[in-house]
């Protein structure tokens, strides 16, 4: 292509679409590289994201984007105990994530924004160290695409990461996810997500059942050993409550995709490029959350990108000020919430059964009174950990993932895009 673009923005996901609007608001002429033929497709992800976290990424979005509203959870023990926690009003909501990632490609298509479907970004050119455009497969045939700037929201491959010599993905924290569209789902709670702990149906992760408004629901888990679709079967067939709830229920559409648990890469920025969301492992390493937190980091980008082209300053030393923003808003919390990834995963079942079976002795509202107004974000959590009630601090901390406010307390909120 001769055109020559501001900024190239590889991957039409939610953070791509986002930091490119954010840019293109501000003035700069921007493209998104997406490798398939339709926005949002294939679907991956739940959806589940918390309504103050949307308020605070700015987004009112249309109702037909709203699968469900949600008010709490309920978690399930390896030995089927139960625990279940809430609120009086809703906290979350289910996305329709081929809906959602659609209305941001629009948003910024209307802002200006250019699309090239089926476009696959092979590589980044690099000239005197500076990253300036990429190599592009689009109609069979390889391209230029040059820029000053690329911003990389490729989710979790890191094929342009590895070109750019930065660090990838901690793949010893990645783990196989696989996400389910099933019908008929019996005894749910409409306004609950199930969470199923146990390492026979989710080693290192969890399993969960989010109910949609039409009997219909979103199933699925995570895994770092094993295929998971051996593991949803066993989760279909056997498990001793899911099995119950999903006995009527047909498998609709299935994916599989991988979701970086690690916290942060360390380095989200080079000469000429930017990193955001699942690229730069920008999610929640607790529940494998990346919607909020990857689209504050995307604003972030989009908004250094546009001060770069203005200063017409593009080194590494420049657009540091990215990682130092974005850290500032949610590197603490991924840190922290890395650590309890990892005191998580080394917990035998028969620990984990021992504290559901407590958090439901101690009843779930005198407990979360006991506990406050902890919302799993980094400073509390430490805070809390140094306490003997340790396990039960860290538990409580992945309830209210569920059912508090995930967007940092400090986070500026942003212009309302609608
Ligand atoms: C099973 C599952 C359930 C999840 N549930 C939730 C949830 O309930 N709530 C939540 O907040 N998060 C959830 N997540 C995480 C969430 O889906 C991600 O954090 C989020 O999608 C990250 O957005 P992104 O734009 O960075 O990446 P993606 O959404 O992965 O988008 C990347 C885009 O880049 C394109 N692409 C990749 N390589 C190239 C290339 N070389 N050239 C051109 N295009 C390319 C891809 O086709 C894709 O469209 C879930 C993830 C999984 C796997």
């Amino acid at each position: 292509m001769s055109e020559k673009f501001d900024i190239v923005v590889v991957g039409g996901g939610v953070c791509g679409s986002f930091s490119a609007l954010t840019a293109a608001k501000l003035g700069a002429k921007v493209v998104v590289c997406e490798e398939h033929g339709k926005i949002g497709v294939p679907q991956h992800c739940a959806g589940l994201v918390s309504i103050s976290g949307l308020k605070r990424v700015g987004l009112n979005l249309p109702k037909k984007i709203v699968e469900n509203e949600i008010k709490g959870a309920v978690f399930y023990s390896p030995r089927g105990k139960e625990f279940a926690v809430g609120r009086a009003s809703s906290v979350a909501c289910v996305l329709n994530r081929q809906l959602l990632d659609k209305h941001l490609a629009d948003l910024a298509e209307r802002a200006g924004v250019q699309f090239l479907l089926r476009s696959r970004a092979e590589s980044l050119i690099v000239d005197s160290n500076f990253v300036r455009g990429i190599i592009v497969r689009r109609k069979g045939a390889r391209e230029t695409l040059e820029s000053s700037l690329v911003i990389d929201a490729e989710g979790c491959s890191s094929t342009l990461l590895k070109k750019a010599g930065l660090q990838t993905l901690d793949r010893s924290m990645v783990v196989h996810a696989i996400q389910a569209e099933v019908d008929r789902v019996k005894k749910v709670d409409m306004d609950k997500v199930d969470v199923y702990l146990g390492r026979k149906y989710a080693p290192d992760f969890f399993a969960w059942i989010i109910p949609k408004r039409d009997g219909s629901a979103k199933i699925g888990l995570a895994t770092t050993i094993g295929d998971p679709r051996e593991y949803l079967n066993r989760f279909m067939q056997s498990h001793p409550i899911a099995s119950k709830k999903l006995a009527n229920s047909k498998v609709t559409t299935l994916s599989l995709h991988p979701i970086p648990l690690g916290g942060a890469i360390p380095k989200t920025y080079w000469n000429g490029l930017l990193v955001v969301g699942d690229a730069a492992s920008q999610v929640k390493p607790t529940t494998g959350g990346g919607i909020v937190f990857g689209l504050l980091c995307s604003e972030i980008a989009g908004k250094v990108a546009y001060d770069a082209l203005k200063s017409n300053n593009f080194s590494a030393r420049f657009l540091s000020q990215y990682q130092s923003r974005w850290r500032k808003l949610v590197g603490f919390d991924l840190a922290a919430m890395r650590q309890v990834r990892k005191m998580l995963n080394r917990l035998p079942d028969n620990k984990v059964d021992k504290i559901i079976g407590l958090c439901s002795k101690l009843g779930a509202n005198r407990f979360l009174e006991e506990v406050g107004d902890l919302d799993f974000q980094g400073k509390s959590l430490i805070r809390a950990i140094q306490y003997p009630t340790v396990l039960l601090i860290v538990f409580y901390s992945i309830f209210s993932s569920f059912i508090s406010p995930d967007s940092p307390r400090n986070a500026p909120a942003a212009a309302n895009y609608i």
